[in-house]
């Protein structure tokens, strides 16, 4: 049963209605998590109410990308990438490149990925990840499509990898950059966009993020919750211990607009022109 926003707004907390100053882009929302199973259409009515009015939805293995991409044809301003997560690198096969292939032909697909390197917890060993890695670099130069990368722990390996195929892919975000300076500085050398998620809300360990944060310029930069995961730190008490979801974007916009010394819906609009741009959502 579909309920209306009136309704919905009823049980929503208040924090929960807080509304972005201008349109946002959520670039990677995990709305395949089972975590939504219950609740999904309720979470995307939520995120228009407020102001998040286009959701690029993660897709981190073959089945969850499926996932996304049906859910994109239900829905308008929902989009879905295709990839295989470096947790899962390790069932990398031809059979699981040739589907990969097949997803990134479909019109609801805008980027490959999540795909990249992880080396904080190693699920696959670090040269399954470097060779799904590159196999999925080599679908972005065939299909043209941008590329929705993760990088934790692996900076110095990426910035290598990515200088090598830089001329190749049309364009690459690092989403839920979490890195130090350096790093930041050699992905923006390399002409790359950089996604920042709640990371930068925690005052425990986004400290330094809030320092580089001015470092990259709007028109390099989107916004993105990562949800169900990273709920951001500066929410309201009655907030806290909450599920993550694409409604809590305007939150993580007004900590980078803070952090920047810009204005909040000068970062809304620039970000959202951004992904747009990044995605070519226009052209769908
Ligand atoms: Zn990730």
């Amino acid at each position: 049963m579909a309920a209306t926003t009136d309704t919905l707004n009823d049980f929503l907390p208040e924090a929960l209605r807080f509304t972005a100053p201008a349109e946002l882009v959520d670039i990677g929302a995990n709305l395949t998590h089972e975590s939504f199973a219950h609740d999904r259409e309720a979470v995307i009515e939520r995120a228009r109410t407020a102001n998040v009015t286009t959701l690029v939805l993660t897709g981190t293995d073959r089945e969850h990308a499926e996932q996304a991409v049906e859910l994109a044809r239900q829905y308008a301003g929902i989009h879905a990438t295709a990839g295989v997560h470096p947790h899962d690198a390790s069932d990398w096969t031809s059979e699981l490149q040739t589907a990969m292939r097949a997803l990134h032909l479909q019109p609801e697909v805008v980027a490959v990925g999540e795909c990249g390197l992880d080396f904080n917890r190693n699920f696959s060993t670090p040269s399954e990840q470097e060779r799904a890695f590159e196999a999925q670099l080599g679908l972005a130069v065939e299909s043209g499509l941008p590329l929705f990368i993760h990088e934790r722990d692996a900076g110095r390996r990426m910035l290598d990898i990515l200088h090598n195929w830089r001329d190749d892919i049309c364009d690459a975000v690092i989403h839920c950059f979490t890195g130090e300076r350096d790093t930041l500085h050699g992905y923006l050398d390399l002409d790359l966009h950089i996604g920042l998620t709640g990371w930068l809300c925690d005052e425990r360990r986004g400290h330094h993020l809030r320092e580089l944060v001015g470092d990259i310029a709007l028109e390099r930069l989107m916004v993105e919750t990562d949800c169900p995961y990273l709920l951001p730190r500066n929410l309201p008490t009655k907030l806290k211990g909450r599920r993550h979801e694409p409604a809590l974007l305007p939150w993580i916009v007004r900590e980078i607009a803070y952090w920047r010394g810009n204005d909040e819906a000068a970062v809304a609009r620039a970000t959202s022109d951004t992904a747009r741009r990044f995605f070519r959502l226009e052209d769908r």
